[in-house]
């Protein structure tokens, strides 16, 4: 694709993506002087929030904690109407930032990009569209999402179905209609888990396909009133600061205590505290070994299947739905009345482990001993998390090597900080593998990002260095990190998406940062503070 870049528009940054990431990173850039255009596939703002239209879609952060924190005034004139915002909600605060800070016009919408390639020549990225359009930047950003790349497993007959079809990442805008239909729901992960008591309220009869039962807490969501939210930021810069010092980007953390040093008794009383409390960290934090020691991490998973086995009436079907693997070891999940959904007349769940989904018919889905016959299939397959948008786009660097062949092996899969890979001169990757990203409050990882890459934009101007890349010492020292801390917790002796093991044919590797959003500011900042060592201009 070599380009003549005197017939092509030619940027500073060029940023694909206009969920929260791009919107904050082109706010960023722009504010600083700089040429910045965005392309987003969609046809408006919004990212996971502009897809994800499914009945029962919310957050799992609470609301006052999802939002940007970097403008005081943003904070001030917007308001959540409940602890835990709908998907509608979370769209307009999107719509709301974008207006204020007018950045649509900077904004391509419609616009898929379906390669970038680094010119060693011109030191410039040269970023192709869908439709062949060529453009350049000497900064080319990716704020793609880590869920944005849905996942529809290959099951045989899949195009034959007669009836509707939809995938939770992929919804329609309009309201779809179950009221009366026979429904199936395949996948039980967090998006499953938020759809299936809406839909059941109106399905004629619902059925769910379960590989793996999860363990869920309840959200307790409630109304939030405005006095409450301003409350809860009147004390902005020290609430800010808790954020971004945690773990997980929230403002609170883990008793520092073992769930092992206390009685079954008080472990018991705390846990049906939080229980009743509510929430995504709620149970995890009564202890801080809860994803670490095997036998800590038991108390809560069978605290969590007792109340299973409370709520849900028919003695098989709780059976089913106990979850076996250590809890927290995939992103937690909360619900509204999740478990209490299997005690209704017309839901019945279909364990597709040990009677597995041989072929989807015209008619409905076939397993191993039985056929349901399916108006609506609901795909909530959940998504080829986190290097799955990036490998959608053929991105090669420098000797014209592409970024999927550099990670074709996942166990090898290197970046250094999750924001740049060697090689790739000039790209950073906004909340990229090996980052805290899906592990924490994305907000907080965002604005870190965002923030780390404009100021290193910045300092490469200011140091007049045209191309700068992450050297392979400080990429594999990184990798080697995060490999390394991961390995100290439980979450790599689990199947789950953070490992690529829910796509078939993903190759195994655990792809985040694990030891925390705090930690991994400070090392991030150290970095830059040293004259962004473990990078070498070019
Ligand atoms: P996204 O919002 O995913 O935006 C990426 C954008 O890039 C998309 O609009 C996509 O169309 C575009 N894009 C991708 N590839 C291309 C391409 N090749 N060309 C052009 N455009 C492209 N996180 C939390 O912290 N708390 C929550 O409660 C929470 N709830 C979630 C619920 C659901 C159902 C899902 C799916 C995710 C949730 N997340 C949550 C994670 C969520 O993705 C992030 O919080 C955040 O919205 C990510 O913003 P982003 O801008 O980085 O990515």
């Amino acid at each position: 694709m070599a380009l003549n870049q005197q017939s092509c528009q030619v940027f500073d940054a060029v940023v694909v993506g206009a969920g929260f990431s791009g919107l904050y990173m082109l706010h960023r850039l722009r504010e600083a002087g700089y040429s910045v255009r965005v392309y987003e596939a969609a046809d408006d703002v919004g990212g996971t929030w502009y897809w994800n239209r499914y009945p029962g879609a919310r957050c799992d952060i609470e609301s006052i904690y999802y939002n940007y924190t970097f403008s005081k005034e943003i904070l001030d004139e917007w308001t959540w109407s409940s602890r835990y915002a709908e998907q509608p909600e979370i769209l307009s605060y999107i719509n709301f930032v974008a207006d204020k800070l007018d950045l649509r016009r900077d904004i391509q919408f419609n616009t898929r990009i379906t390669a970038a390639r680094y010119n060693e020549e011109s030191r410039n990225w040269e970023i192709r569209m869908e439709d062949g359009t060529l453009v350049a930047a000497e900064y080319f950003i990716t704020a793609l999402g880590c869920l944005s790349s849905s996942n529809i497993p290959k099951i045989k007959g899949l195009d034959s179905f007669k009836g509707e079809m939809y995938h939770t990442g992929r919804w329609p805008h309009k309201k779809v209609d179950f009221s009366g239909k026979r429904v199936g729901v395949i996948g039980t992960g967090s998006s499953g888990i938020q759809a299936i008591p809406v839909i059941a309220k109106e399905a004629g009869h619902l059925t769910v396909f379960q590989r793996t039962p999860q363990y869920s807490c309840p959200a307790q969501n409630h109304p939030l009133e405005a006095e409450e939210i301003r409350k809860t930021w009147e004390n902005y810069d020290e609430t800010k600061q808790q954020m971004r010092y945690s773990q997980h980007g929230v403002p609170y953390g883990p008793r520092m205590r073992s769930a092992l040093e206390d009685s079954p008794e008080e472990r018991e009383r705390l846990y049906e505290k939080a229980w009743q409390e509510g929430g995504l960290f709620s149970l995890t934090y009564n202890y801080n070994d809860i994803a670490m020691v095997p036998e800590s991490n038991e108390t809560a998973a069978s605290f969590i299947r007792s109340k299973i086995k409370q709520i849900v009436h028919d003695p098989e079907v709780a059976q089913k739905l106990m979850p076996t693997y250590y809890y927290a070891t995939k992103r937690p999940i909360i619900d509204t009345n999740y478990f209490e959904t299997y005690n209704r007349e017309n839901v019945s769940l279909v364990d597709i482990k040990t009677a597995p989904i041989m072929e989807i018919t015209p008619d409905g889905i076939k397993t191993t001993d039985n056929e349901y016959e399916l108006d609506v299939l609901v795909f909530a397959t959940g998504f080829d998390a986190m290097t799955g948008p990036l490998f959608k786009i053929d991105i090669r660097g420098k000797n014209d090597v592409s970024l999927k062949d550099k990670w074709a092996d996942g166990a090898e899969l290197k970046t250094y900080l999750g924001l740049a890979t060697s090689g790739f001169p000039n790209m950073f990757m906004l909340t990229g593998p090996q980052s805290p990203s899906v592990l924490s409050n994305m907000m907080v990882s965002i604005e870190q990002h965002v923030d780390w890459v404009a100021d290193c934009i910045d300092y490469l101007r200011e140091h007049h260095l045209e191309a700068f890349e992450a050297t392979e010492e400080a990429e594999a020292f990184w990798s080697h990190q995060c490999r390394a801390i991961a390995d100290m917790s439980l979450l790599t002796k689990t199947d789950s998406w953070y490992m690529g093991a829910n796509i078939d044919g993903k190759p195994r590797g655990f792809l985040a940062f694990a030891g925390g959003v705090g930690l991994y500011r400070l090392i991030c900042d150290d970095i830059a503070a040293r004259g962004y060592e473990g990078f070498a201009s070019l």
